[in-house]
């Protein structure tokens, strides 16, 4: 499996105009060989490609998006982003300082500005053509090249429509300029009727607003760009008992890092001195410090806010949980939503379906409306080029499920595929595991009944070494309680894990045997009346019960309680506030399984359910037309999580929660399921009211210019508007789940 995943590679991406841009480039390296998967977003303005390394080079595939006419960059380097908006800031301003003189001259047609001195300079059509040749293949070649390579590409986009409009604008007034040269007759007021103004005018009036879309979205993106921010460059480690400041790419798994009062952690890994307080709020959500001391495990990206820790490097770089986070946000924001593939399906068409309306529109003007007027069709057909916009359009969702994931990111829920966050606002039912989902996870041996002939002690002794590999938090509550005890667990091996059930070894003694009731029936142990006595007791007081077997015989059982999260009540109120179904399937027996519905307010319950049977169930509700979200943890639940619409992974061991389910919970706590479902109700909302805005957008605004009604310049201008509007909506989106999401 591991093998044909292979290597995943992230870019950024300069010079999209719209969303059409980022289709193309995703289907063009989807036909590049070696290439297994290619998401580009242009509202990130970034590319995730997974590819396979024997097959293809970065290189290569960087090589053909350079080829497509775009610029390639490192993902967490803004500058060439911030350098782009540089460029279109400059252009805007040289283009708005040209356009002036040709308003000017405008502003003469019109009796009511009569008053304003109008140089004669400007009168000239030959200064105005020189004006307006500047802007149009000056300041608006890019239009040209973009258009252009969209074409070759067999596409169409934004610029296709620019560069259409305003070189027909241009053209116009230049066949003007030339055939009242050569006659003589002036216009009646001396003035010419041209149309460099429009040109020019729509030409600045676009760039406004790509000007405009570009600094709003850098604002609503820069939060899910935070992570970049929190690697260091620099790292102090300890290399002979001395303290040398070291670029970060040099630091090695065991060296030795010292994190100064104040200062970030540069790497995972364990605490070997000092004591201290941790914030790592930016990496899990969570605000209070967490206090750490030797043997504490830290993360990259966390602040030391008390003093000085000495840390055992364990994982740097690419690898560390920060950046594992900080990837897997950038595939999520990348990848793409079933609204959002329609929607491209939708947009694909769009401009060739305007240029259709806009001829149409030229003969429906020219041949029949205003035969004769040829200015008044090419006006209008020109409106309808100019007014169209699938930029609107293609930004409506993904700028919205962007700002959503970066938000839910920096508050511990981290959202691996875009569609979960549309599938999770439909969310009906949510099942919840309970050890280490509602409960603490951190169960401790309460109490213990040996059979007749056997010790506590030597019972948890064997015990121990069974368990001695297990990941189960059962495991490592039966190890500590040993260790507590000053125990020490005989050699065993040939180990079995049986998922749901229990565990099994073999040592010097014989084949022991660990694990829950199910396990006993299965393997139809002896001598289980005294144990099933002492269970029956404990469990009816909501603890769980192993039973322990030497060979098939029943040496003893130990009754293990595990508190409830404290915020677990709370979340499963708010989960059930927000009109959802809250379940609880665990493996766990009855017992058990009802004292902690019982405590946190869960009604339906059901024990005894094998990782099999949670996964059956959920098909079982899905059947039934359900949208199902399941929280468990990353490792036996992972079946589950899968099969749910939305799969929630618990960080019990932080790293397991990563690679499982549809999106991961790095506070171990419930109340960030409420939290993804609120923000992901809200993100959908967002969107549609984005879509429908751009939607309405063009049609009401495309007849309104086919009949004439707008003048091209306002057209332009409108165009560049609409996608001003999404983006702002988005922002305010930004805004309220700051306030939801606390
Ligand atoms: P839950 O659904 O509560 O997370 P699991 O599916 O992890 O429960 O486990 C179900 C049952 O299987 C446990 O209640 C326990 O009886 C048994 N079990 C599973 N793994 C182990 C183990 N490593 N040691 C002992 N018992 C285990
Ligand atoms: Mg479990």
């Amino acid at each position: 499996m591991e093998g044909n995943k292979g290597t995943a590679l992230d870019l950024g991406i300069q010079g999209m105009s719209c969303s059409a841009c980022a289709v193309r480039i995703e289907k063009s390296l989807g036909k590049l060989g070696g290439v297994q998967e290619a998401a580009v977003s242009y509202a990130s303005r970034r590319a995730w490609i997974r590819y396979v390394p024997d097959e293809l080079e970065a290189e290569a595939i960087k090589e053909r998006i350079r080829r497509l006419g775009f610029g390639v960059s490192d993902p967490g380097d803004r500058s060439a982003e911030y350098a782009a908006m540089r460029t279109l800031r400059l252009r805007l301003l040289v283009s708005a300082l040209l356009t002036l003189p040709l308003l000017w001259a405008m502003a003469g047609h019109y009796a009511a500005l009569s008053f304003l001195p109008l140089p004669d300079f400007i009168r000239s059509g030959w200064v105005q053509l020189g004006l307006a040749t500047a802007i149009q293949f000056g300041v608006g070649l890019p239009f040209y090249q973009n258009a252009w390579s969209a074409l070759r590409a067999g596409s169409a986009n934004m610029d296709v429509l620019v560069a259409l409009g305003t070189s027909a604008a241009y053209l116009y007034s230049h066949y003007v300029v030339f055939a009242h040269a050569s006659s003589s007759d002036a216009h009646p007021d001396g003035m010419l009727p041209l149309y460099f103004d429009t040109g020019a005018v729509v030409i600045t009036a676009v760039l406004l607003g790509k000007y405009m879309e570009s600094r709003s979205a850098a604002r609503a993106l820069r939060e899910s760009d935070g992570y970049a921010k929190l690697k260091a460059e620099e790292i102090t480690v300890l290399r002979a008992e001395e303290a040398r400041l070291v670029p970060a790419s040099s630091v090695r798994d065991g060296d030795i890092v010292l994190v100064a009062p104040g200062g970030l952690v540069p790497v995972d890994g364990l605490v070997t001195g000092g004591q201290s307080e941790v914030d790592e709020s930016l990496l899990t959500g969570e605000s209070r410090a967490v206090s750490k001391r030797p043997g504490s495990r830290v993360w990259a990206g966390t602040t030391n806010r008390g003093d000085t820790l000495r840390i055992r490097t364990e994982t740097t770089g690419d690898g560390t949980l920060l950046s594992r986070i900080d990837a897997l946000l950038r595939q999520a924001q990348a990848s793409k939503t079933g609204i959002q593939r329609k929607v491209d399906r939708i947009s694909a068409r769009f401009v060739p379906l305007m240029l259709l309306a806009s001829a149409l529109t030229y003969a429906a003007w020219a041949l029949w409306l205003a035969p004769g007027d040829g200015s008044q069709a090419a006006l209008s057909a020109l409106a309808v080029l100019l007014v169209a916009c699938p930029c609107a359009l293609g930004l409506a969702t993904p700028i919205s499920l962007v700002i959503a994931s970066g938000k839910l990111a920096r508050r511990g829920v981290v959202v691996k595929e875009a569609s979960a966050l549309e599938s999770l606002a439909k969310v009906e039912v949510v099942l919840l595991d309970k050890t280490g989902t509602l409960t603490e996870g951190r169960p401790c041996v309460a109490g213990m009944q040996p059979a007749p002939g056997w010790s506590a002690a030597a019972v948890l002794k064997l015990a121990a070494a069974a368990e001695a590999e297990s990941p189960h938090p059962y495991a490592a509550a039966v190890r500590e309680e040993a260790r507590r005890r000053g125990l020490v667990p005989p050699a065993a091996d040939n180990r079995i894990e049986w998922t749901g059930y229990g565990v099994a070894a073999d040592c010097a003694e014989g084949r022991i045997a660990v694990g829950g009731r199910q396990l006993a029936q299965q393997e139809r142990w002896s001598g289980m009346k005294r144990a099933e006595d002492f269970a029956a007791i404990r469990e009816a007081q909501g603890e769980t019960v192993l039973f322990v077997a030497l060979g098939r015989d029943c040496i003893g059982a130990l009754a293990l309680g595990d508190r409830l999260k404290r915020e677990s009540p709370e979340a499963v109120q708010a989960l059930r506030m927000a009109g959802l179904d809250v379940w609880l399937a665990t493996g766990d027996s009855a017992g058990p399984a009802a004292a902690a519905a019982r405590e946190a307010g869960i009604v339906r319950w059901k024990g005894g359910m094998l990782p099999e049977d949670k996964l059956q169930q959920i098909r079982a509700l899905q059947r039934q037309g359900r949208v199902v979200a399941m929280a468990g943890d990353g490792w036996n639940d992972a079946p589950a999580l899968a099969a749910a619409d939305a799969g929630f992974a618990m960080a019990g061991g932080t790293d397991a929660a990563l690679d499982a389910g549809h999106v991961a919970l790095l506070r171990p706590s419930l109340t960030g399921i409420h939290g993804a479902i609120a923000a992901s109700r809200l993100t959908m909302r967002n969107i549609k009211q984005n879509l429908g805005f751009a939607f309405l957008y063009n049609v009401v605004m495309v007849p309104v210019a086919a009949c004439g009604l707008l003048e091209p310049w306002m057209a332009g201008a409108a165009m560049a508007l609409s996608s001003v509007t999404v983006v702002g909506n988005a922002l305010r989106l930004s805004g309220r789940l700051a306030r939801e999401l606390r």
